[in-house]
C-alpha cells in the first residue's frame, strides 16, 4: 500500500516521543475530522504529545466523536493554533492535497519548522510535504489512517475510540456505502472496526438522524424552490442565496450532502450545489459515471477533489456563476450525454 521506505522513516520518527500537530482541511467533513481524531488517539497511545487543529468550525453532528471537543479552531483561536505549530516537531496533514486547502491557516503551515507528513486520498497531491501516505484508490483518508497504523505494526493499539472515528470517515466519504465503495479492502477494514466493538447503525444515527427542524425544512425548500433541471445537459443545480440560508437559520453542516439529491434523478449525470457565502459562491460538484468533476472544478472554478466529487468557488454573483456554469457545460454537452448501465 505505502512505500516501505516512507513507512520505515516515519516509523523511526515515531519511535521516540514527539510533539505532533494534526491538521484537517477547511470546511471540515466527517473524513478529515474522524481521521485526525483517530490519529490523535493512536499517537497518544504511542506516547506522543498531540494537538489537533482545524481551520474553521465543523458540523455539530460530529461533536460526539471522542476527542472532538479538543480540536483547536483557527478562526476562533489563532493564537493557540500558532503556539501549537511553533512547538510542534511533526505535522500530519489529513485529508487534503495542498496547504491552500486550509484557507487562512496555510501560511502558518508553510512556515512549520519540522517534517510535514501527508495522509490523503485526493488527486493532484502537491509537493509541499516531506513524507507521503497517499492513495486515490481508498474510500477515505480514514481508511488510509487504518492502513498507516497497520503498516507500522500497531494494529493492537486500535480501540473503540479509533474505530468510531474511522468508521465515521468511511461511512461519510462513501455516502453510507453508496459510492467509492467498490474495494473489498474497505469492507475488510470495516469488519475489523466493528469487531473492535462499535455499533455501526448507531454511528449512522448520530450523523444522519440528528437534523434540526430548520435543516430538514431547508432541504425541502431547496428541492422545491431552488432546483434547476437542465435536461439537455443532464445536470441538476441547487442554488441557495445568503437570504435563503438566513431564513432557515443556517448552521455549519446544514448543506452537507444536499448536492447528492440532484443525482438521484434518472438521466442526471451531474449535480451542482451553489451556496452564497459572504463575498463568494461555494460550489459542490457530484457526478455519476465517467464525467470528471475534478477537471470541471479545477479548470473553471478554482477547485478540485475527486473524479466524482469536487468543490470549488466563484468570485462572481449567483446569476453570473449560473450563467458561466451553463456556458461551460454547453461546451461539454457530449461528455455529459451518457447512460449509466451495468
Ligand atoms: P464538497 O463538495 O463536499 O465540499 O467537497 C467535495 C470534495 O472536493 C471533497 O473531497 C473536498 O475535499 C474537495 N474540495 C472541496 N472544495 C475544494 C476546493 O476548493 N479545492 C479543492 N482542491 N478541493 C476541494
Ligand atoms: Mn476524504
Amino acid at each position: 500500500m505505502f512505500d516501505a521506505r516512507e513507512i520505515e522513516t516515519v516509523g523511526r520518527l515515531l519511535s521516540v516521543p514527539q510533539k505532533i500537530v494534526l491538521v484537517s482541511h477547511k470546511n471540515p467533513d466527517g473524513d478529515t475530522i474522524g481521521a485526525a481524531l483517530a490519529m490523535m488517539h493512536y499517537l497518544r497511545k504511542k506516547g506522543h504529545e498531540v494537538t489537533a487543529l482545524v481551520p474553521n468550525e465543523f458540523p455539530r453532528y460530529y461533536n460526539w466523536i471522542p476527542g472532538a471537543g479538543e480540536m483547536i479552531i483557527f478562526n476562533r483561536n489563532a493564537r493557540a493554533v500558532r503556539a501549537a505549530l511553533a512547538e510542534g516537531q511533526l505535522l500530519f496533514c489529513i485529508d487534503f492535497n495542498s496547504l491552500d486547502r486550509t484557507g487562512n491557516m496555510a501560511p502558518d503551515l508553510a512556515k512549520f519548522a519540522g517534517k510535514k507528513i501527508i495522509i490523503d486520498h485526493h488527486l493532484d497531491t502537491s509537493d509541499e510535504f516531506d513524507h507521503y501516505f497517499c492513495s486515490t484508490a481508498s474510500s477515505s483518508t480514514g481508511e488510509l489512517v487504518y492502513e498507516f497504523i497497520e503498516s507500522l505494526g500497531d494494529k493492537a493499539l486500535l480501540g473503540v475510540e479509533e474505530a468510531l472515528a474511522l468508521y465515521t470517515c468511511i461511512m461519510t466519504d462513501t455516502g453510507s456505502f453508496s459510492y467509492n465503495c467498490n474495494h473489498a479492502r474497505t469492507y475488510h477494514i470495516v469488519a475489523e472496526l466493528i469487531a473492535l466493538g462499535i455499533d455501526a447503525a448507531n454511528v449512522h444515527k448520530l450523523v444522519y438522524d440528528t437534523y434540526t427542524e430548520n435543516r430538514l425544512r431547508l432541504l425541502g425548500f431547496a428541492l422545491s424552490s431552488r432546483l434547476l433541471v437542465w435536461d439537455e445537459l443532464h445536470t441538476a443545480v441547487i442554488y441557495l442565496t445568503k437570504d435563503d440560508l438566513k431564513r432557515f437559520g443556517y448552521q455549519v453542516g446544514d448543506t452537507e450532502g444536499l448536492v447528492n439529491n440532484g443525482l438521484s434523478m434518472e438521466n442526471i449525470n451531474l449535480a451542482v450545489l451553489l451556496t452564497e457565502k459572504d463575498n463568494q459562491i461555494r460550489m459542490s460538484f457530484r457526478s455519476k459515471g465517467h464525467f470528471s468533476v475534478n477537471q470541471l472544478a479545477h479548470e473553471f472554478f478554482n477547485g478540485g477533489g475527486h473524479k466524482n466529487a469536487s468543490g470549488g468557488t466563484s468570485k462572481t454573483n449567483m446569476e453570473d456563476t449560473l450563467a458561466k456554469l451553463k456556458e461551460v457545460l454547453r461546451n461539454s454537452k457530449e461528455e455529459l450525454d451518457y447512460t449509466v448501465s451495468l
